[in-house]
Parts: structure tokens; sequence; C-alpha cells
């Protein structure tokens, strides 16, 4: 049934996308595609590219293999590697801006702090960090998940008298040679910082609190030859890439609950263990004691190997404070540095944690989700009309490229923006109690996967909730978001209404 129907007021844009990441290039692109020329793209930073624009420590690269992690409608056949640097993956987002036509569209320096939605003008009321302000029917978020830097809350932080930074903070000209550099954290940026500092500084100490499974990466370079067959056979690329999709894909299996498989990959990852680390205690101190994939697997060729040098440290003994001279742990070590690099990950459970989104009633997300992060297929959320996210709750993989994740919600915001652009609708709204269903079927879905399996991960917020990762297939997560069911909405639209969205 369609909500009674009044008439919106004029906003200045059909559509104002948030972040120009993966995510915000992406629906920009689809608009344009779709031929919208009302939207623009309003980006906090100076430049487009999010994470890969970020994140310039050392080492730096994807870790699902670039022919799938990029879109898959620009396949790029120069990858010069199976995971590229990140360099390489922010110059080809820069590329796909450019060949689709998106930089007019580009508004930088342009953080956007507000959303308000005005009920009776059925339009978003945007405001910028500089004051600016706007109005958009359609807004849509791609600001990322993970984005914001979290650092960790440990005594005497602010006492360090050396240099201390994040891991996505990382100065280009910073010359760690010589130096005693302590990195805190052993996810997915430090595996990568490790191997490619420790021939540089006099002494690195790597303080960890659970190891990590690592897995070989067995990461190549393309030759020109391949390059060319590449560009040259015609579905060469578009069969490589779909292979490994489904080589990932498999994989989710053991992360949805086959133990069987995962204890397999377990004795793959202890044994790449066994063979790279020399010393029994280091080895020992590294091997993870919970089930394989509750937290992120890693994937590296050097990480283990790093340790066998001597300049290079592991220290397992919590950290109790930083003082002036470095970090002292709980047996009462000071652990003398120079330098300290956070490796400590990123806010991903406080999602649009930065924001302030207001929808129907006054009421803001930040207060909808202070229990934890939900929203229909991650893209809507009930309460907030004409509201659409990229990359929202639960649509986070452990297993597979999150582009593929990103495409999908493009074309289902793609076909809602259509009821509102094409088909005359005025208003968008998820039904709640439609929310709430798929809620429950995600919650009890998610209770039987290997995230759930009892460690500690930044999957799941303070009270247990997991709002972060997709608990199924991504085919699946395609398959349902094919198309959006208007019987899934209330939708505001002028008598008569057209037929589709009746
Ligand atoms: C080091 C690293 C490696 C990764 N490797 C992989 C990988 O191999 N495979 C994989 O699938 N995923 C990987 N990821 C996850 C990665 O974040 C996503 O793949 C993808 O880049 C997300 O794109 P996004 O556009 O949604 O977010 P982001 O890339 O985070 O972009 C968000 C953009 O929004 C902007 N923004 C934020 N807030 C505002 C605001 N209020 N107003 C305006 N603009 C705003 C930001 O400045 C940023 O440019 C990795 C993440 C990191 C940190």
């Amino acid at each position: 049934m369609s909500a009674p129907y009044h008439a919106p007021g004029r906003a200045e844009l059909d559509v104002a996308i948030m972040g120009a990441g993966f995510s915000g290039l992406c629906i920009a692109i689809a608009l344009k595609k779709a031929g919208y020329k009302s939207f623009q793209v309003f980006e906090k930073a100076n430049d487009l590219g999010g994470t890969w624009r970020d994140n310039r420590y050392p080492g730096c690269a994807c870790d699902v293999p670039s022919h799938l992690y990029s879109f898959s409608f620009e396949q790029n056949p120069d990858w010069s590697r199976s995971f590229s640097p990140a360099p390489e993956i922010w110059r080809y987002m820069k590329a796909c801006a450019e060949k689709y036509g998106i930089e007019p569209q580009l508004r930088f320096g342009a953080a956007v702090t507000d959303a308000v939605f005005d009920e009776a003008n059925r339009f978003w009321r945007i405001t910028l960090a500089n004051g600016r302000t706007t109005t958009a029917r359609a807004l849509v978020s791609g600001v990322g998940a993970l984005h914001l830097p979290a650092y960790p809350k440990i005594k005497g932080l602010e006492n360090f008298a050396g240099q201390a930074f994040h891991s996505a903070e990382w100065d280009e000209t910073l010359d760690l040679t010589g130096r005693k550099v302590g990195v805190i954290g052993t996810g997915a940026s430090a595996i990568q910082i490790v191997p490619a500092i420790a021939a540089k500084v006099a002494h690195l100490t790597l303080f960890q609190r659970t190891p990590a499974w690592v897995l070989p990466r067995m990461d190549k370079s393309f030759s020109q030859r391949a390059k060319k067959l590449f560009r040259a056979v015609p579905g060469l690329q578009r069969f490589f890439r779909s292979a490994v999709y489904l080589r990932l894909e498999m994989a989710a299996l053991g992360f949805l609950g086959n133990r069987k498989l995962m204890q397999r990959v377990e004795k793959l990852a202890l044994g790449y263990l066994g063979r790279s680390v020399e010393d029994p205690a280091t080895r020992e101190a590294l091997t993870p004691h919970y089930q394989i994939g509750c937290k992120r697997i890693l994937i590296s060729d050097d990480y283990y190997q790093a340790f066998n040098r001597p300049n290079v440290s592991l220290v397992t003994q919590p950290i109790d404070r930083i003082t002036e001279k470095g970090i002292v742990t709980a047996d009462g070590t000071l652990h003398e540095l120079d330098t300290i690099i956070y490796a400590t990950g990123f806010r991903a459970n406080e999602p649009l944690a930065e924001l302030n989104i207001v929808g129907r009633g006054g009421h803001t997300l930040a207060h909808e989700w202070r229990f934890g992060a939900e929203a229909f297929y991650g893209i809507t959320v009930a309460g907030y009309p004409n509201f659409f996210m990229l990359l929202g709750p639960n649509t986070g993989l452990g297993h597979n490229s999150i582009i593929f994740m990103i495409e999908a919600q493009v074309r289902y915001i793609r076909h809602c923006l259509g009821w509102l652009f094409r088909e005359g609708a005025t208003e968008i709204d998820v039904r709640r109690a439609v929310q709430k269903r798929f809620n429950e079927k995600l919650t009890a879905q998610m209770e039987r996967t290997v995230w759930h399996s009892g460690c500690r991960s930044w999957y799941l917020n303070e009270n247990g909730t997991n709002s972060v990762i997709w608990p199924g297939f991504t085919l699946s997560y395609w398959w349902q978001t094919r198309q959006p069911d208007p019987h899934d909405f209330v939708i505001a639209v002028p008598e008569p209404a057209p037929s589709a969205l009746a």
C-alpha cells in the first residue's frame, strides 16, 4: 500500500553522494551511465580514492586478487601483480573517474556533517563542515566502513616523546632508517608493514595481543606476455576473474559452519607457520588458539619470515602503559622506542559515526544504532526515506571482494532511484517490520558461523553483536538484491499510482 501523497519541495540536487572511494565512485558511474545529470559526490578529502588514497604505509596492497578487486565493468589487463600495491589501485580508481566523466561531479574538501530529512519537502537538507548547505531528494552514503582509524586505549599515550601515528596516517616522507620502531597490532595492516620495514629499521618490536591465522599469499607479478594475452584474448580476463571469484566463494562454506573444511585450512596454516619461523618459542607465540576464520584470515609471503631476523622481536606481554621513552608491558619491562605505529585498525563497528543523520520524526541514526547498527540488506533503514547506504551494516566480507557487494548494492539503489526519478514516486521508506524480519533471520544465520565461535574480533561490538559481516555467500546476496521488491517499502506516489509501484 502506498502512503498518502503530497507534492515534494524543489531540491537543488536529485542525488547527493557522500564519499569518493570505490563505493561513491561506483554509484556515480552508474548514475552517469543511466543519464542522471543532477548529482554530486561530496568528498571530505582533497582527492578521490578512500582507502587507497589514505593508506600509504609501505607494503600496502589489496588482499583479494586485483583481477577481482576491481569493477566488473572496467577490467584492467595491466595489473602488475596478483595483489597490486595501493598506489596502483588508486591510479586505477582515478582512471575510472576520468573515463566515465565523473570528475565534474566531485566536490573535494566537502565533509558532510549533517543530513536531515525535511518531511514537509520530502528532501534531505545537507550541511558541510565548511558551513555550506544543499538539498537533495535522495542521499547515498559511501563513507566507508574502514575509514575512521581506531586508536588503542592505552594509559599515557600522549606522553610518548617520539613519533606516533596510525597506519592509515602514514607520512610518505618518513624515513625509518635506523629507528627503534614499535608496531601495535597483528591485523591486515600490521602484517604488511612488518616485513616491509624490517630491513630498514634498527629494531622492530611487534606488540601482539592475539596471533593471526596466516596463509601464504602466493603473490606474483604478471609478465608482459600475460598482460598482452589478457588484452588480446576475448573473455580471458573475465574467465580468470570468475575463476578467482569462485575459488574465494567456496571458502564461504567454511566460514558458514563447515568445521571440517576449516580444520583442513588450519592444518595448512600451521604447516606454513612451522616451515617459516625458525625459533620454536616465537613459533609457539605466533600460534593462534581460536578457530581459523573467527578473526580475518591474513595472507602474507613474508610476515612470518620477518621474525627470523635478529632485529625483529615479538612481545606477547600485554601493554601496560606508554611513557616518554616507549612502551611498558605488564611484566614491568620498558621497550625503548623512538617510533610507535598503531596498526590497530578502524572503527568498523561504528558506521557513519561522524555523521548526524536525522530521519523522520527527528530520530537520529546514531540513537537508532546505539546497541548495534542494522539495516535492510545494509542499504536502507526504516524511518530514513530516500536514504541509501553502500557497505552499510552486515555487508562486509571475510572471504571475497567487497567490490562485488558494492556493485550489487549499486544495482539495487539504481532501481530504487528509478522509482523516485523515473516512475514518479516522491518517497520510499523500507517497512520497519520487513527490516526486523530480515535482521532476525540474519542474526540466526550469524550464530552458526565461525565469526561467533568465541574469539574477540573487530567484527563484534561491545555487546557481542556482529553488524559488520554478511553471514552468507556473496552470490546469495547478489541474488536477493537483484531487484528491490516494492512490497518491502512504503512508497509515496502521486495519484493515480504508476502500475509498477501500486
Ligand atoms: C589497508 C586496507 C586494505 C584493504 N584491502 C581490501 C581488499 O583487498 N579487498 C577488499 O574487499 N577490501 C579491502 N579493504 C576494505 C576497503 O575499505 C574496501 O575494499 C573499499 O575500499 C571500501 O570503499 P568505500 O568507498 O566504501 O570506502 P572508503 O574507501 O573508505 O572511502 C570512503 C570515502 O568517504 C569519504 N568520507 C568519509 N566520511 C565523509 C563525510 N562525512 N563526508 C564526505 N566524505 C566522507 C572518505 O574520505 C573516503 O574517501 C581494505 C581496507 C584497508 C584499510
